[in-house]
């Protein structure tokens, strides 16, 4: 199996049935019952999408709670020969008190470590929502750029719902983290056209943008992201489950390699769509005809992606 880098994936977005049951075969005290997250799927509309969150919602607002989710996912990780994954965490999972997240991130990570027995680097991103008032988002940065110092997370991440929730008005939160280093990831063109990705060229400064399946309608804005080196973190079977398109083939993920794009291909909750980045690399070669080459610059361009640099022996 070809070696791999996940640069999309929410930590909230992993836990599945199955996993749910093994956990809860070690620990009868896990706040998810496995029967009951199984009735969420098949998850096939942004309807059936949106209800399956109550689920992780139980182990919201805590990140020693992830930690049973984290160990399994990560078994499955080194088994697809994945080397690098970056996970998004939630802002309820991260202390508002700075030394408080100081002190627990470095507990986590301290954990990580030998669960992922050196054949696997993970990161965290920081991961907020558009739809937060800006004073909110902005009240977290002089805290994150202390755990991205501190090298506890390797940058932030803006999700959430893009309709109606632009990103100027966090322009001065992501000018304070752009002056301070910190890379920055904006999930964009997921549900609204070409104008929400203009809108974070011009006021978000990002290293990558999650999504961009509408980046495709605009040849201007191909032409400025290809010219800012902006990488795009792609995410096909996402894109399938939620609506975002409505066959797996009108994805534009071919186009991006045709266009001369810097992208990568992700799993983003692997969760409810019972995806891997296995499966993401079988749709590449068995739906969009991807080469041994071009997966080699898939892997290429998502190594240079990274927010935080690789493995020792790894490009
Ligand atoms: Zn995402």
């Amino acid at each position: 199996m070809p070696p791999k880098i996940e640069l999309h994936c929410h930590l909230d977005g992993i836990l599945d049935p199955e996993m749910a049951r093994d956990i809860r075969a070690e620990d009868p005290g896990f706040p998810v019952d496995p029967e009951l997250l199984a009735g969420a799927y098949p998850v096939d509309s942004f309807q059936r999408f949106s209800d399956w969150w109550r689920f992780p919602a139980a182990l919201q607002g805590d990140l020693d709670r992830f930690r049973p989710v984290l160990k399994r996912h990560l078994k499955r990780l080194a088994a697809e020969d994945v080397i690098y994954a970056e996970l998004m965490i939630g802002g309820s999972e991260i202390p508002v008190d700075t030394s408080e997240a100081i002190d627990k991130l470095s507990e986590v990570r301290a954990w990580l470590k030998p669960q992922t027995a050196g054949r696997i680097q993970v990161e965290f991103l920081a991961c907020f929502g558009r739809n937060k008032p800006p004073e909110s988002l902005e009240a977290k940065v002089a805290r994150n750029i202390a755990l991205y110092e501190a090298g506890l997370i390797a940058g932030v991440a803006l999700a959430g719902p893009e309709e109606g929730y632009r990103v100027q008005p966090h322009h001065r939160t992501f000018a304070r983290y752009h002056d301070a280093g910190v890379p920055i990831e904006i999930h964009a063109g997921e549900w609204c056209g070409p104008e929400s990705i203009w809108d974070v060229l011009r006021y978000g400064f990002p290293k990558r943008i999650g999504h961009g399946v509408s980046l495709f309608a605009d040849p201007a804005l191909v032409d400025a992201v290809r010219e800012k080196g902006i990488h795009i973190e792609m995410c096909p079977t996402s894109n399938l489950k939620t609506g975002s398109i409505g066959r797996i083939e009108e994805h534009p993920i071919r186009k991006a390699i045709e266009l001369g794009l810097r992208f990568s291909v992700n799993t983003d909750d692997p969760g409810p769509f019972g995806n891997s980045m296995e499966s993401e690399y079988a749709l590449l070669q068995n739906v969009f005809g991807f080469t041994e080459d071009d997966l080699g610059r898939v892997f290429a361009h998502s190594a240079a992606a990274r927010f935080r640099s690789g493995l020792p022996g790894t490009p």
